[in-house]
């Protein structure tokens, strides 16, 4: 049984995710204490008890400690049993975060899965479902698996009530990849999504989207698509030969939709200047990727981003632990960027 300390590092969920996905990975049980003891709400929320359920039902695990508000989990898996599942958060917690913790594991099952996952699709401070698709499955494909997703209902906060579908075909052994420049851009593109919102909201993103950006006006698109709640998200894009980005800017009450586009646009500037192929949320959710490859091939795997965030320093963190897999950071000669290497030996 491996320990850890849920407070350590970024001190929050993807611990929780992370630690369960290892678990799943390795078959090795674990215990977290001081369960994202450095959160407001401290425990397990609705969102990460439904991720621990989630991977208690793929691999029939004992399990301790699952309950609202719980400081401390154990958590004993079997092995991952691959097939049909679904999943719901039942409020607007990110549905998204519960599929980064039993996808993982499902890479490299014996058999391909369908998950249909229920809750927040599209919420701030998790991945949209369009990252996922869009940014997320195509590092996977490349890996080996097939990955696709299918949106089929929007959920925002506070609403949530989303929905989609994942098809998983498996490989045994991960493929190791190492992107270190985006390569030439073949698209760029942004999306305005909203639900039960006037139109002119819409409208009027839109247009902040093509004054700040000054693109051709055929690559914006508005889709007003059903949902349980009011809801509003500024997707933007952009395809590079390598790697492709998303950048999201979410709708709030108060906040004017000048501001939601500019905020999309914030995020996307700050990774066109860095001039580094993965961004930031894209840095941490590959490193667990990468982690469980290098374990399983003793190959290894790289990328440039831009200095590691908390949760990329916690992962590495936990990837250590839980695998023995180290990832070193080299800072590039000329900026405060790194190329982050992801291997087995010293
Ligand atoms: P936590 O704060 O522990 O719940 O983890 C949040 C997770 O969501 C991390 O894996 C982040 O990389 C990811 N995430 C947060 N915001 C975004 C975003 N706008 N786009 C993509 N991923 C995100």
């Amino acid at each position: 049984m491996i320990q850890i300390d849920g407070s350590q590092g970024e001190g929050g969920g993807q611990i929780v995710r992370s630690s369960l996905a290892l678990a799943l990975v390795t078959g090795r049980g674990m215990a977290i204490e001081k369960l994202r003891a450095g959160r407001a709400k401290p425990g397990l929320m609705r969102q990460h008890l439904t991720a621990v359920r989630a991977a208690a039902e793929i691999s029939r695990a004992e399990v301790t400690g699952d309950v609202i508000g719980s400081s401390s989990l154990t958590f004993r898996p079997g092995p991952v049993i691959p097939g049909e599942y679904q999943f719901r958060v039942g409020t607007a917690g990110s549905a998204t975060l519960v599929l980064q913790t039993v996808l993982p594991p499902l890479l490299i099952a014996d058999g391909p899965s369908t998950l249909i996952l229920e809750g927040g699709t599209h919420n701030p401070w998790a991945p949209p479902f369009d990252f996922l698709s869009r940014a997320y499955f195509p590092f996977i494909n490349r890996m080996g698996p097939r990955v696709s997703g299918t949106l089929e209902r929007a959920g925002f906060y506070p609403a949530g009530g989303g929905r989609f579908v994942v098809e998983i075909e498996p490989v045994r052994q991960l493929k190791p990849f190492s992107v270190l420049e985006r390569g030439p851009l073949r698209q760029q593109s942004g999306r305005v999504i909203f639900a039960n919102l006037p139109d002119h909201i819409a409208q009027r993103e839109v247009e902040a989207l093509q004054r700040l950006t000054g693109w051709d006006p055929a690559c914006f698109t508005v889709e007003k698509i059903d949902g349980m709640g009011p809801g509003n998200v500024v997707v933007l894009e952009l395809e590079y030969e390598q790697v492709t980005e998303v950048f999201s800017g979410f709708g709030e009450q108060g906040i004017r939709a000048e501001e939601v586009s500019r905020r999309a646009i914030d995020a996307m500037r700050k990774y066109l200047v860095a001039d580094v192929p993965v961004g930031p949320y894209l840095a941490d959710q590959l490193l667990l990727l990468l982690g469980i490859m290098a374990w399983q091939t003793g190959k290894k795997g790289e990328f440039r981003s831009v200095p590691l965030t908390r949760h990329s320093s916690t992962q590495v963190d936990i990837l250590g632990q839980y695998l023995g897999v180290i990832s070193t950071v080299t800072p590039d000669e000329n900026s405060k960027n790194v190329t982050v290497t992801v291997h087995l030996d010293r």
